[in-house]
């Protein structure tokens, strides 16, 4: 790899400082309370983009670029992930998500993509062996999270069996998807702490993430979360073509999957499903932070494979920040 000496002094102290802040917030926002909007995160991290686009020498595997979410706390022990959990890379205009369509076409011969909405919530994984719930972990690093087994098992949306009266459990089944607290039930809780002269919560995700990383899964049972499944990682004993054939399967094993989704062949449909959430952001009764595009054939979705830190079969297109106001206010009152 090329030195870093021919790179301005001030470049390179900008890159370190970033690095630095955006590490900072994203221990903030797993393990606390976030202090900046995501909007403001995510700037952070473009601009941090820019300069290694412009100085690739400045990237090493340590930058927040390259690897997935958080550091894994000392209070619950280490889950090893099947397969590893992914971030999704992202996309802030028509253009770019447009950028990402024609690149994904141009390379495999796409004929379907799948659009769903990108829940503001916690990423789980869950495991099933021989059709029984053997394990539930955060995303962590990726590659290992955090054993959260006993407090998922109090979510009434997660079945501890796979319902076999379609078809029988395979071997073994990870299931991904997202932990959220219904919009509604994140007011009453809030109100609640409140009363009882305790920290209410930032926001839906900060509730939900604060109730199921809970040391007495107790206290996560009076917190009703809820959960949407949106991906499958290892398996054996089942064969998946498509995305949305995972979808079908997961429902009839009795697994909660969002009927908010939709198979479309054209980047002009994709467009309208975004467009379409933007306008009624606040149908569904859980916060969403966008829309998901996913390849839907599987097997072009091995063909097009993943970087270091996101699949390049999939992208997130993220709504701009709604009231920036009410966002600080409420990041205000969890300081
Ligand atoms: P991400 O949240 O942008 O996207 C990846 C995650 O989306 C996946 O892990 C998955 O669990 C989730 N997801 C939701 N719906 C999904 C669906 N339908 N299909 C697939 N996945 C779905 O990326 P990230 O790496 O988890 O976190 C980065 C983001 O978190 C930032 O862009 C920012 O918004 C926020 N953040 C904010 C702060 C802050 O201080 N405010 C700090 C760190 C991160």
């Amino acid at each position: 790899a090329g030195g870093t000496e021919g790179i301005p002094a001030e470049v390179r102290e900008r890159h370190a400082e970033l690095c630095q802040e955006i590490d900072d917030h994203s221990y903030r926002y797993y393990m606390q309370n976030p202090i900046i909007s995501d909007a403001e995160y995510d700037e952070l991290v473009a601009e941090l983009r820019a300069i290694e686009a412009a100085h690739p020498e400045l990237i090493t595997q340590d930058s927040p670029t390259q690897k997935v979410g958080a550091p894994i706390s000392v209070d619950f022990a280490a889950v090893e992930h099947r397969q590893r959990m992914e971030s999704l890379d992202n996309a802030f205009s028509a253009e770019e998500l447009q950028a990402w369509t024609q690149r994904a076409s141009s390379e495999v011969p796409v004929d379907g993509y799948l659009c769903e909405l990108k829940i503001d919530g916690l990423a789980v994984d869950l495991v099933y062996e021989n059709g029984r719930l053997t394990t539930a972990a955060t995303r962590g690093d990726g590659r290992v999270g955090e054993d959260i087994t006993l407090n998922v098992r109090t979510i009434d949306a997660v079945p501890d069996r796979l319902d076999e009266s379609v078809r029988p459990a395979p071997e073994l089944l990870e299931v991904r998807g997202e932990v959220f607290l219904p919009e509604d039930d994140f007011k009453e809780l809030n109100a609640r702490l409140t009363a009882e002269g305790k920290q209410p919560f930032a926001n839906p995700r900060n509730a939900a993430a604060g109730s199921l990383r809970q040391k007495d899964p107790r206290v996560t049972a009076t917190r009703p979360l809820s959960m949407l499944v949106h991906g499958i990682g290892a398996h054996r004993g089942v064969e998946v073509t498509h995305q949305s054939h995972a979808y079908d399967l997961m429902r009839d094993w009795g697994l909660p999957v969002s009927d908010r989704y939709r198979v479309v062949a054209t980047t002009a449909e994709v467009w309208d499903f975004v467009e379409y959430y933007g306008e009624h952001r606040h149908e569904p009764d859980y916060e969403i932070d966008g829309v998901v595009v996913k390849v839907d054939d599987a097997a072009l979705q091995r063909r097009l494979g993943s970087t270091s830190r996101a699949p390049r079969w999939a992208i997130a297109y993220k709504y701009p920040p709604e009231e920036v106001t009410t966002k600080l206010v409420d990041i205000k009152v969890g300081v």
